[in-house]
């Protein structure tokens, strides 16, 4: 049974699927959405930390995520929603010389991308984050323009925002399949019945193979699990997000921030990473992460935590997200494998995607769809992943 007909389908109401949705529908288009979990941003999404940085190694993404941040700084006097903003920036910190070649390797770069962002030398950055522990630190990157809002509200209040522009959402609506005929998209079929339209796009984060099926391609996306966590709330002591990416036995790199709120958010990248979709948390995440925090940040030994939780990064072979076109399916559009920072692209992201739909590129666009295109040859890795 025929249940409607759009210029859009999006498959997935997640950290990119809401934007896209919001921007599509703001530009005049009938977008449809579909996901097949109860409400908005259930996915990935919620797991999220909420940083939001341009401070990448890749100039699409930090282009991209510049956006983002344009977007979540001003969403409370642009929209009225509190989003828990909170522009305290985020010091990669650096106790080894390789880590210091690293970030200072690539400042040239991100200042070129229109990157607010400097080094620090080790009193500069201890009078910025007092904080700190002195004892062997060499100094860090600060870039003051970052900074962190909660996806949960961000997802929600954009998701109002997108159907206020128009946009439909259908939840408890699981896709099946994609149609296609001489090449091109046709129709959505889901549990609930078919959609028509000439447009779809996979934005099913971590599950986004399954789509890919659909319409006969094999997407090289390879979910893997990562816990966060939350303290009690305290005073505000913590400026920046801290992020530490020295690589230890049992982790690759260590991320922590203190809300507008009080409480510190935490992260880690498990070494090696944990492939596959299982989302309990495990008993080994807290040790390992509080002893770097602590390491990192003493005065962090006292504090309790509230609550750890597990969630999906959609990983792509070199660390950058897919988007664009495929160059074998008729409007079928990729917008997969964000990684560890589809939250922070999404927002930027979906005005990018909706400006694809609709051939209206400006060049920055085609800058950042050719760092990202999907048949690039995947060598190397990004250095922040
Ligand atoms: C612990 C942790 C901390 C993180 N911290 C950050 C951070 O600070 N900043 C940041 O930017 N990122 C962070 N991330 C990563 C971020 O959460 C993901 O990159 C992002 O959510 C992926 O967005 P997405 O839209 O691709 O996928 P999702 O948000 O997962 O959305 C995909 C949606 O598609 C739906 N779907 C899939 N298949 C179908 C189907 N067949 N039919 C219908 N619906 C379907 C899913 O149910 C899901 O809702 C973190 C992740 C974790 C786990």
């Amino acid at each position: 049974m025929v249940k409607g007909s759009y210029d859009v389908i999006v498959i997935g109401s997640g950290s990119v699927g809401i934007p896209a949705a919001w921007a599509m529908a703001r530009s005049g288009l009938s977008v449809l959405v579909l996901e097949r979990l109860a409400s908005p941003g259930q996915g990935s999404n919620k797991a999220a930390i909420g940083g939001i940085r341009a401070t990448h190694s890749e100039p699409a993404k930090i282009r991209i995520c510049l956006r983002s941040l344009e977007i979540a700084s001003t969403w409370h006097e642009t929209y009225g929603d509190d989003i828990e903003w909170r522009m305290g920036g985020y010091s990669f910190v650096a106790y080894g010389k390789r880590e210091a070649g690293i970030l200072r390797g690539l400042l040239a770069l991100q200042q070129a991308s229109g990157l607010n962002i400097d080094w620090k030398g080790r009193s500069a950055l201890l009078e910025l984050i007092p904080a700190l522990n002195r004892d062997g630190l060499l100094g860090g990157t600060f870039s003051p323009g970052d900074g962190l809002c909660s996806p949960l509200l961000l997802g929600h209040a954009m998701y109002v925002q997108a159907c206020r522009a128009g946009a439909e959402f259908r939840f408890h609506d699981t896709v099946r399949g994609i149609e296609a005929e001489d090449g091109r998209v046709r129709a959505v079929v889901t549990d609930a019945g078919r959609y028509e339209t000439p447009v779809v796009v996979n934005a099913a984060g971590a599950w986004a193979n399954d789509v890919g099926r659909m319409v006969g391609l094999d997407h090289p996306i390879t979910p893997d699990s990562h816990e966060g966590g939350v303290t009690e709330p305290v005073a505000p002591f913590l400026g920046p997000m801290i992020v530490d990416i020295r690589p230890s036995k049992t982790a690759a790199n260590c991320y922590f921030f203190q809300l507008a709120t009080g409480q510190v958010l935490f992260s880690l990248t498990p070494k090696p990473i944990v492939p596959g979709f299982d989302c309990r948390e495990t008993s080994g995440f807290l040790p390992t992460v509080s002893k770097r925090m602590v390491a990192l940040v003493p005065r962090l030994a006292n504090l309790r935590v509230r609550r750890t939780w597990r969630g999906l990064y959609p990983m792509s072979p070199d660390g950058a997200p897919l988007v664009g076109w495929s160059s074998e399916v008729e409007g079928y559009l990729m917008a997969i494998g964000m990684c560890g920072h589809g939250f922070m692209l999404g927002p930027g992201l979906g005005e990018v995607l909706d400006r694809v739909i609709r051939d209206d590129l400006c060049d920055e666009d085609r800058a950042i769809l050719d760092g990202l295109s999907p048949d690039r040859s995947f060598e190397g890795q990004a250095a922040l992943k």
